[in-house]
């Protein structure tokens, strides 16, 4: 096995034991990305330069320092929308085609603080819109385990990297299941956090009150392993939580005897692929018959959920995406600003890919005078109900289980023309952003070849118990 294919856990402790380097694990992963990348398409940046050099910091920091972070000399990717100083970030999108930000999110400066080797930036969805990672100015990253199929999006660029070993671990971001639909398609484990856990400064907004940043890896260790290095208060981010750092990774356990596992009955209904189903149900009678409890349970409102996301995510991007008028920064269509009006139809007509353009009108047109209570109050009282609806369950279970996709993963341009079939595919993702809980993608087999992904969903910052069952799982599983 190269390195590139081994976690993030067993690297660390062949670092530790000095078997190996950090530069020979770089190494590899960039000798990988020779190999795949022209048919993968997973990076829009890679920083081999930098990545070296910090590299053999690593190395030094790895034979000095005695407290070190397992993160230490891994390598890790980045979603192309979170800020990285001095290195360019699109967003996937022209309007930031040649953005160099002045500052590190804060998630790139932790990460890289814990001495992590920043590999380059990946390709996504442009501004996080979409479910397939079609919508970017570099063009559509296929999935690794069969190039004509979509890699999930928007976080695409993230999850194929991290299953090709063109990268150990990767930092994405789930809106409405960036992260957890890429993961399972590409058959690696996503891990979307509780809404203020982990800091959004520095993060390129698309619809604020449901972003999230998370981690991204292939096993259920690594991903806790790196969540545990983004946690933490930010004074920087307001809606960060007021909560000391994580330690999920030393607290994991598989131990699941009594733990209650909800089946939500509006879930397993007509338009799941029964693939899908069966996997997923085979999966419960394992936890089941190693000592979990399975119940049913009923989320009431979950046939609003696609609506009310749809409304309420693009009411947020339309007022998130004013800010792009080529004025102060970006792109901007001409210099001749004779008339100012011109400039900017020109400059957002331009510089915006046909999705974004979309979402704006539809979030522009729920805003609008007249229409506001109709749509967009209504949307957010749907909201209440659908996260009441959470709650109660989670009165009687410590978590639920879910499909993550009501469907395998799909051809390359087969959505395409049809955005509400694209949307469609976010039935079992949303609810969770729109709710603020954490849920997790784990690979649950697959069909015709085609990777599934089960979904793991906890109470508000449970985060363990979501780690500790999929873990069980993966363990029990033996994938
Ligand atoms: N597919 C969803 C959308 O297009 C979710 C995207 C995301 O989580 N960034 O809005």
């Amino acid at each position: 096995m190269e390195l590139c294919d081994k976690s993030a856990l067993e690297l660390s402790r062949l670092l530790r034991k000095g078997e190996i380097t950090s530069r020979d694990i770089t190494e590899s992963v960039f000798q990988r990305i020779h190999e795949k990348e022209s048919s993968i398409n997973a990076f829009i940046t890679t920083t081999p330069d930098l990545a070296f050099q910090q590299a053999d910091k690593a190395d030094r920091r790895l034979r000095k320092e005695k407290n070190r972070s397992p993160l230490m000399g891994i390598p890790i990717a980045i979603k192309d929308i979170l800020c990285t100083k001095g290195i360019r970030t699109t967003c996937g999108s022209k309007m930031l085609g040649n953005f160099f930000p002045a500052y590190h999110a804060t998630v790139v400066d932790r990460i890289l603080d814990q001495g992590a080797v920043l590999i380059g930036k990946t390709n996504m969805d442009e501004f996080g819109m979409g479910s397939s990672t079609e919508n970017s100015i570099i063009g559509p990253t296929h999935n690794p385990l069969h190039p004509d199929y979509v890699s999930g999006g928007s976080s695409g660029g993230s999850a194929a990297a991290v299953a090709a070993g063109e990268t150990i671990l990767a930092i994405g971001t789930d809106t409405g299941g960036s992260i957890r639909l890429p993961s399972a398609f590409c058959g690696i484990v996503g891990m979307k956090p509780t809404y203020g856990r982990v800091s959004r400064y520095g993060l390129i907004a698309y619809a604020s009150s449901l972003d999230q940043v998370g981690a991204m890896g292939r096993s259920v260790q690594d991903c806790a392993l790196l969540l545990d290095e983004m946690t933490g208060h930010d004074p920087l981010d307001s809606t960060s939580a007021d909560m000391a750092g994580s330690n999920f990774l030393d607290s994991i356990t598989h131990d699941i005897k009594g733990i209650k596992i909800g089946i939500p009955k509006e879930y397993f209904i007509q338009g799941l692929d029964p693939r899908i189903q069966d996997h997923i149900m085979e999966a419960v009678s394992l936890l089941k018959a190693n000592g979990a409890t399975i119940r049913e349970i009923s989320l009431p409102h979950t046939q609003y959920a696609v609506s009310a996301y749809y409304l309420i995510a693009t009411a947020e991007a339309c007022s998130n995406l004013a800010r792009y008028d080529g004025v102060r920064y970006g792109f901007r269509a001409t210099d001749d600003i004779e008339d100012t009006i011109t400039m900017y139809e020109a400059t957002r007509s331009l510089g915006f890919g046909r999705e974004v353009k979309r979402r704006i009108m539809l979030g522009t047109y729920v805003l609008s005078a007249g229409y506001y209570d109709a749509y967009y109050l209504k949307a957010q009282k749907v909201r209440t109900l659908i996260r009441e609806d959470f709650i109660k369950a989670f009165e009687n279970v410590d978590c639920i289980i879910a499909p993550v996709s009501p469907c395998l993963p799909f051809k390359l341009g087969e959505k395409m023309d049809d955005p509400l079939q694209m949307y469609l595919v976010d039935i079992y993702t949303v609810s969770l952003n729109l709710s603020g809980l954490p849920g997790m993608s784990i690979p649950c087999g697959s069909a015709d070849g085609l990777p599934i992904g089960m979904q793991i969903i906890g109470r508000p910052f449970d985060e363990q118990m979501v780690f500790n069952v999929g873990y069980a799982y993966e363990e029990l599983s033996g994938d």
